[in-house]
């Protein structure tokens, strides 16, 4: 078992008291990796009966939300797609995971950002909770908050 994976900013303070620590540093890399494992995560859905599994939206745009293999319940409704991470509505969460910014630097990477009297300390901490976690199981739906 690979244990908890915290910020290695705070490994420090953790690692006394947990068993399995392992750190992650903050880096350009990093932080591309588990900003992306949060976006795909957010963006995919799964059929709870047929296993179909791909991104809601469509290639023109459109949102799914119900299996497009047709799967339907047995009085005819159709199957609603399940999220691969659910969000509780906290309107707290949903301010943060919205407020992250990110440009292309010179070096390639992604370079994230937050505006002035913003906060994303949320957000990262759940890309890196969804990171950390789809690591391990890559299969299960998440679920955070
Ligand atoms: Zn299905």
């Amino acid at each position: 078992m690979r244990g908890l994976i915290v910020n290695k900013a705070h490994f420090h303070q953790i690692r006394g008291g947990v068993l399995n620590v392992t750190g992650v540093n903050f880096t350009d890399t990093s932080k591309e990796a588990m900003a992306t494992c949060l976006r795909e995560s957010m963006r995919t859905a799964d059929c709870p009966v047929c296993g179909w599994r791909g991104h809601v939206e469509d290639l023109d745009g459109s949102w799914r939300v119900t299996c497009p293999q047709g799967c339907s319940h047995e009085d005819g409704r159709p199957v609603g797609l399940r999220p691969l991470l659910h969000v509780p509505y906290d309107p707290d969460l949903y301010a943060e995971l919205n407020v992250e910014r990110f440009e292309l630097g010179k070096t390639g990477k992604l370079l994230f950002s937050h505006p002035e009297g913003t906060n994303d300390d949320r957000f990262w901490a759940t890309a890196l909770a969804v990171y950390s976690i789809t690591e391990k199981r890559a299969n299960k739906p998440i679920a955070i908050g």
